[in-house]
């Protein structure tokens, strides 16, 4: 995507720009992850080499407060010293066994406990795996095909939940991306987001087909956009009238907004749910669970084949559960009011230049949109006017805070961002408002 910036950059991060380029030599586009490329903003991207508490420190020796947290899981800031020391505790005992392990119990026990559907749970590496595997067991489950899902919601690249196609009600899903064949999103079913009829529609079109409705449970990836008031009730009993699961993808939201995620927000009940991000603690974990009558279906308990070499690794479950242990009323508390500050300073900074902008906010997560009008689905998300993003990005980044490098992104803070971090931001935001008003498409 060729992308105009329209701010100079005063700054320069030469040993970033030189790492970047050996990694584009051998690694495609240079990143593992594709929206670490910076393409949206253009730019260099930032290599970091380490992270403390609000602050991240790249190869240039520049640090920046952190408003990422490594797309959520830092929710306790970086290297936080409890999770440290779990996490050397459980190397100094070996990396990997690829048997049974108490860890796994540990972290699983405190999934449970925290979120009253979770009756059962099963451990992944990733979110991806985690919605791949949930969506499997339920087409097992129910023994139909289809998948509903919204334009907008990110659920991992898996090839069925990549299908976003266009708005229009109950849109088939066409692959969105080469790689994906019609066979493996042909009974993917795009729905606008925040659209129950559309949802209605879609059952009374293909009864007793549709295995389940996935949906994040408050969405992040299109910027937050949450759901409007009784939509995830609304497809929990569309689910249930009709005989499908409504999967509620809490990998974002879960561990992150409450102890119990958005579900200890909303209270819909799912029958199932996926995790990932802050329960992992930084480390590759994920999960899926729910009803144990469904989640009795998987193998060896049941016949849906589902495993994994490293899944429920001893490091990754140590860190999880030292953080989940971390994070009480109290600590939620402070994420929650370092986020409200944070928002109020956006929006007195952006007001008082002038700039139409619209905060949106899913309890401690939020995101800025650059457009009046309140945004409830994708398209509407898709008519802000990302350049005044870029503008703002970039004066930030040039002032050392870390944004996400894209305006459909949620932001995310810390227990550890405190008065020191929580000023920088303050005094970087006056320029930064200036930089969005001035730019020009
Ligand atoms: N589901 C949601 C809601 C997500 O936000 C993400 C990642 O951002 C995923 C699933 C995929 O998780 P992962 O990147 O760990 O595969």
């Amino acid at each position: 995507m060729q992308v105009r910036i329209t701010v100079s950059f005063p700054y320069e991060a030469p040993v970033s720009q030189s790492l970047f380029d050996r990694a584009s030599a051998v690694t495609p586009g240079g990143v593992n992850s594709p929206v670490r490329a910076f393409r949206a903003v253009g730019g260099t991207p930032r290599f970091m080499v380490s992270g403390t508490g609000p602050y991240l420190t790249d190869a240039d020796g520049r640090e920046y407060v952190d408003l990422v947290c490594s797309w959520g899981p830092m929710i306790l800031g970086h290297s936080h010293p409890e999770v440290i020391a779990a996490v050397q505790d459980a190397v100094a005992r070996g990396t990997s066994f690829g048997t049974p392990g108490a860890g796994e119990v540990e972290l699983a026990e405190e999934i449970v406990a925290r979120i009253e559907p979770v009756e059962q749970v099963r451990l992944v590496s990733s979110g991806t795996e985690a919605t791949m595997s949930a969506i499997r067991l339920a087409r097992g489950f129910t023994g139909r095909p289809k998948v509903v899902k919204f334009a907008g919601c990110y659920h991992g690249h898996v090839d069925a939940l990549l299908a976003a196609a266009g708005s229009g009600v109950a849109t088939f899903g066409l692959p969105d991306t080469p790689g994906v064949t019609g066979a493996q999103a042909g009974d993917t079913i795009v729905l606008p987001y925040n659209d129950i009829e559309a949802v209605r529609a879609a059952f009374a079109a293909h009864p007793g087909e549709i295995a389940c409705v996935i949906t994040e449970a408050s969405p992040g990836n299109m910027g937050v956009v949450p759901p409007l008031p009784g939509f995830n009730q609304g497809l929990k009993d569309l689910c249930a009238g009709n005989g499908a699961l409504y999967i509620s993808d809490e990998v974002m939201t879960g561990f992150r907004v409450s102890k119990a995620g958005w579900y200890g927000i909303d209270g819909v009940r799912p029958d199932l749910m996926t995790f990932g991000k802050v329960m992992g603690g930084g480390f590759p974990a994920a999960a899926f669970g729910g009803r144990a009558d469904v989640m009795a279906h998987l193998a060896p308990a049941g016949p849906v084949y589902q495993a994994g070499t490293l899944s429920g690794n001893p490091i990754a479950t140590a860190a999880g559960v030292a953080q989940l242990r971390l994070l009480d009323d109290a600590a939620y508390g402070k994420v929650d009011a370092v986020s409200a500050e944070v928002r109020g300073l956006v929006t007195a900074a952006l007001a008082k230049e002038g700039v139409a902008h619209r905060l949106q906010v899913a309890g401690n997560m939020f995101s800025v949109f650059f457009t009046d009008a309140e945004v409830t689905d994708y398209d509407a998300a898709k008519t802000q006017e990302s350049f005044r993003f870029t503008a703002f990005f970039h004066s930030m980044l040039s002032q050392g805070v870390y944004l996400p490098p894209s305006a459909f992104e949620s932001w995310f803070v810390s227990t550890a961002h405190d008065t020191a971090a929580v000023e920088r931001i303050a005094a970087a935001l006056p320029a930064a408002a200036r930089a969005a008003a001035g730019a020009t498409a």
